[in-house]
């Protein structure tokens, strides 16, 4: 778990200014989304944050250590995307594994832990399917496993929800909660869908044209519109 500052973050492409001097600050164990429509660099902000690209200017601070330096392997920001990007030749349980492999851990502990966030995403009876095999609702469950079998400090969610039905929409909402919870784990989540953003989250910063416009609790945007 860990605490983001994000301090007068900017980013460009191709000389154009994508993020314009972006300042944040998200609590440990809080939910944050990012409101805003296509286009007005959401996701350029979360990749920054996992170190997926490497900013212009500004700084990155987990829990008091600036991170701009830091690989994104070593900093603990995971990315969940919209599209999963789940691995079709391997099963669920491979799906999981992948990461714990990657990073050398031993066979017994990579059990261990993908036992674990399989109970904990309710896929065990699921374990061996492929992802052609699975419903969309539990094809984002293993995406989320994938990620969190890992352990991060930071959780980054792109449009999750995005791919889904409504009415596995609202149960995906209540799921991803619900874990988020038990885990306390710091939270950052992209959507351009505002009662998305208000239902689900401690605080929302609207943005528009790389600009944060307003950052605060649901309530107080609810009043302050
Ligand atoms: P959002 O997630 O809010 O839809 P993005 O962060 O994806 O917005 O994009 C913000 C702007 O930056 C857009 O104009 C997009 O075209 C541009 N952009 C994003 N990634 C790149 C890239 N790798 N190269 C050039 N322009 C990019
Ligand atoms: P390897 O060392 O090549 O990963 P393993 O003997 O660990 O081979 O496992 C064989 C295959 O079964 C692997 O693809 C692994 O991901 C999978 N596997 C291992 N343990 C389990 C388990 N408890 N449930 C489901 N699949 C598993």
């Amino acid at each position: 778990m860990s605490s983001v500052k994000i301090i007068n973050l900017t980013k460009s492409f191709n000389n154009t200014n994508v993020l314009k001097n972006i300042t944040i600050d998200v609590e440990e164990g809080e939910f944050i989304s990012l409101l805003g429509p296509s286009g007005c660099g959401k996701s350029t902000l979360l990749k920054l944050i996992a170190g997926l690209l490497e900013v212009d200017s500004g700084d990155i601070v987990f829990n008091n250590e600036s991170v701009i330096n830091i690989l994104t392997e070593k900093r603990g920001a995971i990315i969940v995307f919209q599209d999963y990007l789940l691995f079709p030749h391997m099963t669920v349980y491979e799906n999981i594994e992948f990461g714990l492999k990657m990073k050398k851990v031993t066979k017994d502990i990579r059990s261990k832990k993908v036992e674990e966030i399989l109970n904990l995403v309710k896929l065990k009876e699921h374990k061996n399917r492929y992802p052609s095999q699975l419903s969309g609702g539990q094809q984002q469950r293993v995406a989320m496993a994938r990620a969190l079998v890992l352990n991060p400090r930071i959780l980054l969610l792109d449009e999750p929800f995005s791919n889904l039905d409504i009415n596995l929409r609202n149960e995906m909402r209540e799921f991803v909660l619900s874990i988020q919870k038990r885990l306390n784990i710091t939270t950052i989540m992209v959507t351009h869908n505002k009662e998305e953003a208000l239902t689900m989250s401690n605080r929302v910063a609207v943005m528009l044209d790389g600009e944060i416009k307003q950052f605060d609790t649901p309530k107080n945007l609810y009043e302050n519109p």
